[in-house]
């Protein structure tokens, strides 16, 4: 069997993990954490860092540091992961979903203005499979009605948005990828271009703190020192031990957000793999583009009615770059994903679908305003997901898209 995922081991982690147990330190914001804060810093120009426990309590710091009052509304994409919607609610606010891009699942931009009402404060734009969504589209109408941007790059790490001249309120240009093409110019990481950003690193994503983990980052000044204090229980320990107050107290909302020494100890060693981890990450994802390129050339030849299409590929927007956190399919209809998914999988290959979105799902149904999102609803039915894992083989991609591609000339 396949499997759909396997969490990848660089070797390091558990000499890591070892050192900081016989450091004495176990608890968090020791060595560790601050190594690969300053890493994450240094190597992506976000202003500020701070590891979490996981992604979904990054996105509940962010959530928290909105300030958010009843009545406030949320504009979140509905095909996402349920926290993106549930740290909002949570500080009580309204969600409001919107629809998906018809080229790719990340939210669409252009229907947000629409959405937007004297009660809006955020916009919370998911990097669906890594893949940037449109930023100065989502920067400009944030502007313009004067509203916060947190990022969900929960699946984005090492991957860019490429802005046009107009710039954004930091200086992410600054940063060039390595290993991009660099015709490709001035790019911003993915997590430095809103207020506010979410990053996880829970065992399904490219690099893993031990299983679950997460990281806040803060790119808008105004934010740091309460960030920094709701991290640690609402507490102004961080400003006490720099000597910036004399006493501390509890000042504060806040929880326990810092991981242990041992989890970032566990991230620094994928940390120090991650171009490693990437180029492979990368290669299989080639494989599949290639290989299943070719299967739809000989499905469809060009010039046929595109309805008829096997499948579509995944989306690469000339503005986004490709971190290979996920390879999928979207197939035309719910039958043809179910049939497939069986297909492979009796051949002992693991694909799955993603989200079912969250407008429809039992809890979020009662709070939704009942608008159609059709764009949410197709990917709920008809993308599949690929397994696509570091340790996954590049034989094993042309295994499984042999059997895609005999799959399809028995069918049609
Ligand atoms: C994984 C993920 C999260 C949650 O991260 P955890 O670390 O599992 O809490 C949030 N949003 C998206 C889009 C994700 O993919």
């Amino acid at each position: 069997m396949i499997n759909f995922n396997q969490p990848h081991l660089t070797g390091k982690e558990a000499h890591y993990m070892y050192e900081a147990v016989y450091a004495g330190k176990l608890s968090g914001n020791g060595t560790f954490t601050k190594r690969c804060q300053s890493r994450f810093e240094e190597r992506y120009g976000f202003r500020k860092t701070l590891l979490t426990t996981s992604g979904t309590d990054a996105l509940e710091m962010c959530a928290m540091l909105c300030d958010l009052h009843p009545g406030d509304e949320v504009i979140v994409p509905s095909y996402t992961f349920v926290s993106t919607a549930l740290a909002f609610l949570r500080e009580g606010a309204k969600v409001v979903f919107a629809d998906s891009m018809t080229r790719n699942p990340n939210i669409d931009a252009e229907t947000l203005e629409a959405l937007i009402t004297p009660r809006t404060r955020v916009i919370v734009p998911v990097h669906y499979a890594g893949v940037a969504c449109d930023m100065n589209a989502i920067m400009a109408l944030a502007q313009k009605y004067n509203l916060l941007v947190v990022e969900d790059a929960a699946q984005a790490i090492d991957s860019y948005y490429k802005p046009s001249t107009t710039s954004s309120h930091n200086g992410g240009e600054r940063f060039a990828p390595s290993g991009e093409n660099p015709r490709k110019g001035a790019m911003k990481p993915l997590g430095s271009i809103g207020h506010l950003a979410a990053f996880s690193f829970h065992e399904t994503k490219n690099i893993t703190a031990g299983g679950e983990g997460g990281l806040l980052v803060v790119n808008d000044e105004r934010f740091i020192r309460r960030a920094e204090i709701i991290w640690e229980k609402g507490t102004n320990r961080a400003e006490f031990f720099r000597g910036e107050v004399n006493k501390y107290g509890w000042v504060d909302m806040g929880s326990s957000f810092l991981p242990s020494e041992v989890n970032a100890a566990f991230l620094w060693a994928q940390l120090e793999n991650l171009d490693e981890i990437q180029a492979k990450r990368k290669a299989l994802w080639n494989t599949y583009y290639e290989r299943l390129s070719n299967t739809l050339a000989r499905f469809a030849p060009s010039g046929e009615n595109p309805r008829k299409e096997a499948f579509t590929l995944p989306d690469i927007p000339s503005y986004a770059t490709n971190n290979a956190h996920m390879f999928y399919l979207v197939l035309p209809s719910l039958d043809s994903r179910t049939a497939l998914i069986k297909y492979l999988k009796d051949n002992g290959v693991a694909a799955v679908f993603h989200y079912l979105s969250l407008h429809s799902s039992e809890f979020y149904q009662s709070r939704h305003d009942g608008r159609a999102l059709p764009q949410c609803d197709r990917y709920a039915d008809c993308l599949v997901r690929l397994p696509l894992f570091y340790d996954l083989k590049i034989e094993d991609v042309h295994h499984i898209c042999d059997l895609i591609d005999t799959y399809y000339q028995s069918v049609c």
